[in-house]
């Protein structure tokens, strides 16, 4: 069915009345797969790529220097659940084995539902599907495999959904998560060649001989359009969703948060895709945080992380903390100058093509990193070979240096950390299939 004859159908039967608040507000999280933070406008990108977005972070706070916990999918996920780092929670994959979420770990779901919220979540990649413990504490939890492209689909199912339940007293936690930024890069018409003057034509996706070299370096420009066009595409999506919120009057009611799971290589470090390094283009990240009557307008450099989504919720509906996140509430008070953020979780993707002193293949996994103020440390915390970079200095992190000892002392502390999750081993050729379809294993 159309979009807006979708839309014009909630608008009539739902009228302007209220859905679901029950005195608390409604909570949105909106997670944008293979998001690069420096692609989108309201981030200083010289295209208009996120006009939708730019304007919820003019309503909200944009945080300039948002770290990912990791450098794919899943880990990043089951800490935006969680609150937790990769190597508390342990979801991730090592060792040609898939972890899940561990089920007894409470997420933002489970922590909301038992704090009277209806809870919902749209996903679209099979990694986050049940059997890896990612919809647990969801009264709805809808998967689509693979969803690239199912933008639109997605954002009427949620205001379907939204719909269907206009008379539920309880507020609501939504989580959307869209797929489409992700390889291949393959908008639909007209976003394919909104930043495409070369023209449609060609390759949408790297091309990858068996030993792991890139055939097709030269498109790069091309791949970089088409990646920008899939932004605006789903941008537009976003707001669909946006004047959907308004139509079934609960926008104003509704803490709205957007965030990606991670960025996207475009050969900075001789490396595409994602999941093996934790260079910036994968790490640097979007976060827009909304409330209603709270700051708008606001740019906040301070360093944050995923792990500070769900504290922040907590703080904002003044539920106690009944676990042990490692972030903190990051909209309402002063954010300490002196944090360290950590990532780690690179357990995969073109892990033959890992040929360096810190990317070694057998290494990948246990690759981690150190962000405080502008110094940035990535080692491997096997054989402790390491890089510092000042990101101040050389953003683009060209210019390796010798770690900072404190730095690296503090890495090792964090490897270290007794894990809060247990392992939960999920074997799935539904997932394997799909992590090899994407390229991420082969
Ligand atoms: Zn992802």
């Amino acid at each position: 069915m159309n979009h807006r004859i979708i839309l014009g159908l909630l608008v009539f039967l739902t009228g302007m009345g209220c859905v679901g608040n029950g005195g608390k507000p409604n909570v949105f999280i909106i997670i944008i797969d293979t998001l690069r933070a420096d692609h989108m406008s309201c981030y200083g990108y010289d295209r208009l790529t996120s006009p939708c977005i730019d304007s919820l972070a003019v309503k909200g706070t944009l945080f300039t220097r948002c770290q990912a916990q990791s450098p794919w999918t899943l880990p990043s996920h089951a800490t935006i659940w969680t609150g937790l780092t990769p190597v508390s929670h342990q979801a991730g994959r090592r060792a040609d084995r898939t972890y899940g979420l561990d089920s007894e770990l409470p997420t933002i779901a489970t922590i909301l539902k038992g704090n009277g919220y209806i809870t919902a979540g749209f996903v679209n990649v099979a990694i986050l599907r049940n059997e890896l413990g990612f919809a647990n504490g969801y009264d709805h939890y809808s998967v689509n495999m693979c969803g690239h492209g199912r933008a639109g689909e997605t954002i009427d199912e949620v205001l379907t959904w939204l719909h269907e339940n206009r008379g539920n007293p309880k507020p609501f936690l939504v989580v959307i998560h869209l797929f489409d930024p992700h390889s291949p890069y393959s908008p639909p018409d007209p976003f394919d060649t909104l930043f495409c003057p070369e023209g449609v034509d060609g390759v949408d996706s790297w091309e990858i001989s068996s030993d792991g070299t890139v055939l097709n370096p030269e498109d790069l420009e091309h791949l970089i359009n088409l990646y920008d066009g899939e932004i605006r595409w789903t941008d537009s999506q976003i707001g669909r969703l946006f004047s959907g919120l308004r139509h079934l009057g609960i926008a104003e009611n509704s803490i709205i948060i957007l965030t990606s799971d991670h960025g996207e290589e475009f050969l900075e470090h001789d490396y595409i895709g994602h999941g093996h390094t934790l260079f910036q283009e994968l790490l640097h990240v979007p976060l827009i945080i909304a409330v209603p009557g709270g700051r708008h307008g606001v740019s906040d450099s301070s360093l944050t992380g995923q792990i500070d989504i769900l504290p922040t919720v907590l703080h904002l509906l003044e539920i106690e903390k009944d676990g042990n996140f490692e972030g903190i509430d990051i909209i309402s008070g002063q954010i300490p100058s002196d944090r360290t953020m950590f990532s780690s979780g690179c357990e995969l993707i073109f892990a033959d093509r890992c040929d360096s002193a810190v990317l070694d293949k057998e290494n990948v996994w246990s690759l981690a990193s150190v962000l405080k103020s502008e110094k940035k440390v990535i080692m491997c915390m096997r054989t402790l070979n390491g890089f510092m970079f000042n990101l101040t200095q050389d953003p683009e992190e060209k210019l390796p240096l010798t770690p900072d000892e404190i730095l690296q002392q503090e890495l090792e502390m964090y490897w270290s950390t007794p894990p809060t999750g247990r392992l939960i081993h999920v074997q799935s050729d539904i997932i394997d299939d799909q992590l090899r379809g994407l390229g991420y294993i082969r």
